[in-house]
């Protein structure tokens, strides 16, 4: 016998709501998910009216979802928001190049502007030709660590005032549970705030409108709205050891549903006993973006890969990036240490 939806109570139930367990139907759901979302942004105070907000957008089914409902919000409560969509292109062919053909498209069925920033323009390198130099094996850190200042240099050029990402509960609590086992206390402080305040000149703030909703969910919502998104994994993918958070927390959450919801709540309950030391914040002396180093991260990945030692910025070779920076020659060893690369 078909289920009724147990919101209307007059339609039949199309699915179940991982979140609730409740049995409801298309547009009970779309209105529940949507709901969900504007509470968030109303409890975090996330935009004040005649903000300029980029949203960054890779063609995923995450920025696709919080492009959609950013605009349904925006339309149906007055947010008063100037949307844009924001993206970077790694320079992944195969991957990167169809993803943006979403993203242009997406822009269209949305009606929002779009600027892509890419690695090449910023860097002079694009992941294939980083992966070619450094191997499968640090190209997310590089990766990573690039698309961060990509999407605040895109962010400066189109003057918004924050940017949001796509991030969903099931990617904060991967992160949670990531910094837990790396011993990352600075990180894990960070990763579960809902939106990060402007942290120095050329950081643009950032808020994650999506940080309650499930990965489930956003993939029924996206499914059933039917959106126009990319669903490829990466070329250059798995990270591996995010892959193993995500398993886990898989097989946690098929024992216990609420799994995700726990690990994110313990994540914003951990705080950090006075005394313990943290990175402090300065600028890069090279490029001038946030730093707890002399040099950025990114300062020395690039420093690494034009000088043909791509590992300079993997691991803790801090005396060396002094040693660099002063022009001061290697040694043979040092050379040795910092060139091979890891297939
Ligand atoms: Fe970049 Fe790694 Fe993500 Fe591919 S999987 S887009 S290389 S961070
Ligand atoms: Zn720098």
């Amino acid at each position: 016998m078909p289920v009724q939806c147990s919101s209307c109570t007059k339609n039949r139930a199309v699915l179940k709501r991982p979140k609730t367990g409740h049995s409801l139907c298309k547009e009970c759901f779309f209105f529940a998910f949507e709901e969900e979302v504007h509470r968030t942004i109303v409890a975090a105070e996330l935009f004040k009216p005649g903000e300029r907000v980029g949203i960054a957008a890779s063609g995923g089914k995450d920025s696709t979802v919080l492009a959609h409902v950013m605009k349904v919000l925006n339309e149906r409560y007055s947010y008063g928001l100037e949307l844009m969509l924001l993206s970077v292109d790694e320079g992944i062919t195969g991957y990167r190049d169809d993803s943006l053909e979403t993203v242009k498209r997406n822009q269209e069925q949305y009606e929002l502007p779009l600027k892509i920033v890419s690695y090449e323009e910023l860097y002079g390198w694009t992941m294939d030709a980083i992966v070619k130099q450094v191997g499968l094996k640090n190209n997310c850190t590089f990766c990573g660590v690039f698309r961060r200042q990509a999407l605040d240099r895109g962010a400066i050029m189109l003057k918004v005032d924050k940017i949001c990402t796509g991030h969903n509960a099931d990617d904060v609590a991967e992160t949670v549970l990531m910094n837990i086992l790396r011993g990352d206390i600075a990180r894990l402080r960070r990763c579960t705030a809902i939106s990060t305040s402007s942290e120095g000149d050329g950081v643009v703030p950032r808020c994650k409108p999506l940080k309650y909703a499930y990965e489930k969910e956003i993939v029924l919502y996206a499914y059933f709205k039917k959106l126009d998104y990319f669903s490829t994994e990466c070329i250059y993918s798995p990270n591996a050891y995010r892959g193993h958070a995500r398993t886990f927390l898989k097989d946690l959450e098929s024992i216990r549903p609420s799994s995700i919801m726990d690990v994110i709540h313990s994540g914003e309950n951990l705080s950090v006993r006075d005394g313990v030391k943290m990175p402090v914040q300065g600028t890069c002396s090279r490029c001038g973006y946030i730093s707890s180093q002399a040099l950025c991260k990114a300062c020395v990945l690039l420093e690494g890969l034009n000088r043909g030692l791509p590992k300079l910025g993997i691991g803790k070779h801090h005396r060396l990036h002094g040693k660099l920076l002063s022009e001061e020659p290697l040694t043979e060893k040092e050379e040795k240490k910092l060139k091979a690369p890891e297939f």
